[in-house]
């Protein structure tokens, strides 16, 4: 099993940031590491400005602030409560609800969960990891919804599928997807996004594994075995999630962002570096989200 946590303590956090203009200069520090480029015109030369960590284009003029075009672009409150956000959202071995985040740092419920959101935007996962060895697939019923369909109220399951990766005797890293049915096609995309057609998969015995086994050629169905459950250690991370999801966020509207966000902690419970950090470095690299973008779930993998 992986280790404890051994992110930034929040007395860490404190003397690290402790005030608006430290989290600005992180964030100038960080935004343009690897040198400047103007957002509208490319260039690459920039001043100074009168405003702390502003860059201004010496070509075309235009003035960017280090929050511009990153999930903190046009924040409403201050940046050090922004930052406690990401803190609290990342280190929290089970996550934070925006009622708490609301009462902890005296703003408006709706403010910490728009912000919330933008910060969960950052914690999908970038699909640039394919499994090759070891990996189990577990689709999985996370509740129900209850949805209007030509005028008739309909309950529908909401449907998730994991893949986990087997590293030896420990754990190694899960994925999560909302798939609308348990058809080939919705179970394909795991496979597409994160399987390598090298690995050795284990599945359910579902007629819908079927055909992919034309391209993956090492899947097999597990075979019960003296009636122990199939896929151990998959099923028990299901549980995990599953509880986790009735727990705090049992109307999760969106629940691709909330597997996203749950499995992000999960795969790195061990990060040395701190998950903070590197939670604030991904959010840099996002492309901005408005409320609008959040709600009609459009989601897009501007990381690089
Ligand atoms: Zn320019």
């Amino acid at each position: 099993m992986k280790a404890i946590s051994k992110s930034l303590t929040l007395s860490d956090f404190q003397k690290k940031f402790p005030d608006d203009e430290s989290c600005l200069k992180y964030l100038s520090n960080k935004k343009w590491k690897n040198g400047y480029q103007c957002h509208r015109c490319k260039h690459e030369k920039y001043c100074n400005t009168v405003k702390n960590y502003h860059r201004r284009c010496t070509k075309c003029g235009y003035i960017e602030s280090p929050t511009a075009n990153t999930l903190f672009h046009k924040v409403k409150f201050s940046l050090l409560k922004a930052f406690t956000i990401v803190y609290f959202v990342s280190t929290n071995k089970r996550g934070i609800s925006s009622t708490e985040l609301s009462r902890k740092l005296g703003l408006r419920q709706k403010t910490c969960w728009l912000f919330k959101q933008k910060t969960m935007q950052a914690m999908g996962s970038r699909k640039i990891y394919s499994i090759t060895t070891d990996v189990e697939i577990l689709p999985l019923e996370l509740g129900i919804n209850h949805v209007i369909e030509n005028g008739e109220k309909v309950v529908k399951k909401k449907l998730a599928v994991l893949a986990h990766e087997k590293k030896g005797s420990g754990r190694g890293n899960t994925y999560g997807h909302r798939i609308k049915n348990l058809s080939s096609k919705e179970l394909s995309v795991i496979f597409l996004n994160h399987i390598d057609k090298t690995a050795t998969i284990k599945t359910t015995g579902w007629s819908g594994f079927a055909p992919l086994q034309n391209v993956y050629g090492k899947m097999k169905p597990f075979k019960p075995n003296k009636g122990k459950r199939p896929l151990v250690m998959s099923y028990r991370i299901g549980c995990g999630l599953l509880q986790w999801l009735r727990g705090i966020h049992g109307h999760a509207e969106h629940l691709q962002y909330y597997i996203d966000e749950y499995f992000f902690r999960l795969n790195r419970c061990d990060m040395e570096d701190g998950i903070f950090l590197h939670l604030i470095e991904r959010m840099i690299k996002h492309e901005a989200r408005t409320y609008k973008d959040i709600v009609t779930y459009k989601p897009k993998a501007p990381l690089v």
